[in-house]
């Protein structure tokens, strides 16, 4: 089983634990042992020495009694058996030493014995005891008995030899119980995670047996209970999603069968309408035609302004009308393209000469912006494209009050290759009313208008720039309006046309270099 980087096995952690513990345990036992051994060594030779003083002091009392100071002598000099004996002193009544016993070959015991209180003194590396000498409750002296510690030191020294070479042993006798014992902690986890990875791979139908080991029984106890669960819900789940097919397949149908229905209405509205507005077109065009033959009539003042708005009436109905038939046709997809050859100078100076009388009787300044060079001819709807532009224009006067109006072509690239398309920039800007930001993508929608109170002013429809917009896309072009309100728009179509070719510039035009050197007086006040 691999595992995740950074981490380590659960019997390596309890190993490292174990021998942790294991190695502390031992420290404290070390120390505690010496330092009992010591304590009872220690108590041993303290208990011995003492022994000897009153054994001492039994032989001695006689001697001392008699101020016989020889057999005093002789009685210290009988210490040379006991190897642990290193001085003896006796001193008598008068407080002046009588006999002393230095064991030959150590180092000779130089320090004042002090005769003062009786018991013993401890040092590093001997003990002194004392004994005041007494005979029927009469002082008779003291005496005083050396005993060295080496002894102690050395068998001190093979305890601790002896437990540094017991610990080494019983590490390796831990650590191989350790390795025998620690996989049956860790077996039933490796075989639970196994497991688990089995699950992980798709089989669901395993279940995990009982270790014998507490919590790992209740682990495998609760993964077989999660796996059921699991198991439950995928049935759940799965009948949910049968259900839930057939459910959206009877709602698909339905939504189908809904859509047909309604762009079959759709259709069948938008061919009733543009049946009727052809039917009304034929008679209106009658109304007008009549209104015109009357208006060229002699007529009194009070009948030619009757007729004059029964014309204008006529006009601006069918104006409606016309705009209604097209949208009727593009919705029912029934509008087709007649593709011809575009020539844009003439087709764009036709339609801005169009609107020349209705622009100075506002005041409007109306201008054609066209490339000085070869405008190269292109294949496209002529009647459409002088319907856009008719549109936009009849807009840019409808919405400007004062300033200017100006139709600008572009001729963005113009390719060496005759199959290639041109792309072309047509832009109507003007410095009229202008159209707030939130309303700009709104009045590509039909029967949209900047606000309610645009009918009541300007009148209109709210479908001119919808079929713009539906004709532009037809020829495979967009159209979009950049505007502020009081700063004008300026509305932009680029197309992308194929070229037949390309014609020369105009008999009036010329090149710069054509123009070089020769004088011209420009009067214009645009
Ligand atoms: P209509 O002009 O018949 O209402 P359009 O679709 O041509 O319908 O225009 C929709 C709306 O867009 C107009 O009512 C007007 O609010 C706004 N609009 C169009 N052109 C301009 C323009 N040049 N300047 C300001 N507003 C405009």
């Amino acid at each position: 089983m691999a595992l995740p980087s950074g981490s380590i096995s659960l019997r390596q952690r309890l190993a490292h634990i174990n021998l942790l513990v294991l190695a502390s345990a031992i420290a404290l036992l070390t120390v505690l042992v010496l330092a009992i051994t010591l304590w009872l060594l220690l108590q041993g030779r303290i208990r011995d020495g003492e022994m000897r003083v009153e054994l001492l002091h039994d032989n001695l009392v006689a001697s001392l009694s008699f101020e016989d100071y020889q057999a005093a002598q002789l009685t210290l000099n009988s210490l040379r058996t006991i190897p642990d004996v290193v001085y003896a002193e006796v001193v008598g009544k008068a407080g002046a030493s009588v006999a002393r016993y230095q064991r030959p070959g150590v180092q000779k015991w130089e320090q004042p014995v002090r005769f003062g209180q009786e018991g013993y003194r401890l040092s590093l590396s001997h003990i002194v005891f004392f004994r005041m000498a007494r005979f029927d409750n009469q002082s008779l002296g003291g005496i005083a008995l050396v005993i060295d510690l080496a002894s102690l030191h050395q068998q001190m020294v093979w305890h601790l030899l002896l437990t540094l070479l017991a610990i080494p042993l019983a590490l390796a006798l831990a650590m191989r119980l350790q390795s025998y014992l620690l996989p049956r902690v860790t077996q039933p986890l490796n075989q639970l995670t196994a497991l688990m990875e089995q699950v992980k791979a798709g089989r669901m139908d395993l279940r995990a047996s009982p270790s014998g080991v507490g919590e790992f029984d209740v682990l495998a106890q609760g993964f077989n209970d999660m796996l059921e669960q699991v198991q439950e819900r995928d049935r759940r789940l799965a009948d949910h999603l049968d259900t839930l097919e057939q459910k959206i397949e009877q709602r698909t149908a339905e939504l189908r069968h809904a859509k047909e229905a309604a762009e079959a209405g759709s259709r069948a509205k938008s061919e009733f309408l543009a049946t009727m507005s052809h039917e009304i077109r034929t008679p209106m065009n009658g109304v007008l035609g009549m209104a015109e033959l009357l208006l060229n009539s002699q007529l009194e003042s009070a009948q030619r302004r009757f007729a004059e708005t029964i014309e204008a009436s006529g006009r601006h109905l069918l104006n409606i009308i016309n705009d209604i038939l097209d949208f009727s046709k593009i919705e029912s997809n029934k509008l087709e393209l007649e593709i011809t050859v575009v020539d844009f100078r003439p087709l764009i100076e036709e339609v801005v000469e169009m609107f020349a009388q209705p622009a100075q009787a506002k005041g409007l300044e109306l201008a054609a912006d066209l490339p000085v060079g070869e405008i190269p001819l292109v294949f496209g709807d002529s009647l459409r494209l002088r319907q856009v532009l008719a549109n936009l224009l009849s807009n840019a006067i409808k919405f400007t009050e004062r300033g200017e109006i100006i139709v600008k072509l572009t001729v963005q690239n113009q390719p060496d290759d005759p199959d290639d398309q041109v792309a072309l920039a047509l832009t109507v800007r003007d410095t009229g009313i202008g159209i707030p930001t939130e309303a700009q993508a709104r009045i590509f929608d039909h029967f949209s208008q900047v606000d309610g109170t645009m009918t009541r002013k300007y009148g209109g429809t709210g479908l001119g720039l919808t079929i713009c917009q539906r004709l532009v896309n037809l020829m495979g072009g967009n159209i979009a309006v950049d505007s502020a309100p009081g700063q004008g728009s300026t509305f932009r179509i680029h197309l992308r046309l194929k070229i037949t070719g390309t014609r020369p510039a105009s008999a009036i035009t010329a090149t710069v270099e054509e123009l070089a050197g020769i004088n011209i007086l420009v009067v214009d006040d645009n």
